[in-house]
């Protein structure tokens, strides 16, 4: 899943880095609001975290003109302490969820969950498909027969945003875009070597694909 972070405070999106990578998101960057709402639209994120106060253009002025041109991507906002007026302006603007300073970097990672399964349509805990569940928390696979698999890390950012589009055609280009930090080497051949490991977990049947258009998952069984 791609995380646009748009924060100015430097030491904040220092620590934030590793945990939001380990925690699976393919993460992006920036610090002002200019870049931030470019990138918004150019790299086309499943979950944005915003900074009200940036430099360059406030966060409130970027949410809005995304929401005004149909850019309907999840925003969750960062606003000051005890700055209950932020909240309201950032909801009005078209947030989806807020947190304010400082905060429990778990407490992120839950709403960032939180919104990523409301946007999926699936209000419970867990991503599940044809009998394979996701466990978000320790990135592991449960088998229809019981198996549980440690998935590595791009394994499990693949799994999930097909468990979070499980009805859509993938090309591979958009898989990788997903799946992968820009930046570092994204060679979308390479994700058929990742589509095969996944079929070799749960079936090869468990992902088909659509020749000339890309992968998709095998249309639900009843039962
Ligand atoms: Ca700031």
């Amino acid at each position: 899943m791609k995380l646009l972070l748009i924060e100015d405070d430097q030491q904040l999106t220092s620590a934030l880095q590793p945990l939001l990578r380990d925690a699976g998101y393919a993460l992006e960057i920036a610090d002002n609001g200019i870049d931030g709402e470019f990138l918004g639209n150019e790299l086309q994120p499943d979950l944005i975290i915003l900074d009200l106060g940036l430099p360059g253009k406030s966060g409130l002025d970027v949410l809005r003109s995304w929401r005004a041109s149909g850019n309907r991507t999840p925003v969750l906002v960062l606003t000051a302490r005890d700055a209950w007026h932020e909240r309201v302006d950032g909801l009005k603007a078209g947030a989806d969820d807020y947190l304010g300073k400082p905060f429990h970097t778990a407490e992120l990672l839950a709403r960032l969950e939180a919104i990523g399964r409301r946007q999926s349509g699936n209000a419970s805990n867990e991503l599940s498909w044809n009998g394979v569940r996701l466990d978000s928390e320790r990135q592991q696979a449960h088998t229809p027969d019981g198996r549980v698999i440690d998935l590595t890390g791009i394994e499990f950012r693949l799994l999930r945003y097909l468990l979070q589009h499980p009805r859509d055609v993938h090309s591979k280009t958009r898989l990788s875009e997903h799946v992968y930090e820009e930046d570092l080497q994204r060679d979308s051949n390479v994700m058929e070597v990742y589509i095969n490991r996944l079929r070799q977990y749960f079936g090869k049947d468990f992902i088909h694909t659509r020749r000339g258009q890309g992968y998709q998952l095998a249309a639900e069984q009843s039962g």
